[in-house]
């Protein structure tokens, strides 16, 4: 849904007027569509913080907010899983 009140996309800053309507969370069309491509094949990839933050919200729903929380205040979301990492001779 598009918003009015906003002037400047956040991540390119530039103005309502050059790139067109602006969406809720203030980037444009170009800028939207590239955050989802990045956030899907780092989904994919397993890497990133659009993974971490999918990791966390399973360890969420999965354990509850106590130990997903402290599931995240010991850094496991934050690196690379060691099962992710391959072996190379
Ligand atoms: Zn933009």
């Amino acid at each position: 849904m598009p918003r009015l009140d906003y002037a400047r996309c956040k991540d390119c800053q530039r103005s309502r007027e050059e790139t067109g309507p602006l969406s809720h969370t203030r980037l444009c069309e170009s800028c939207s569509g590239r955050r989802l491509a990045e956030n899907v094949y780092g989904i994919h990839a397993k890497y990133g913080p659009a993974y971490q933050r999918r990791q966390y919200g399973i360890a969420l729903r999965e354990f509850g907010p106590r130990v997903a929380l402290a599931l995240k205040q010991a850094g496991v979301f934050d690196d690379v899983m060691l099962d992710d990492v391959t072996a190379r001779p």
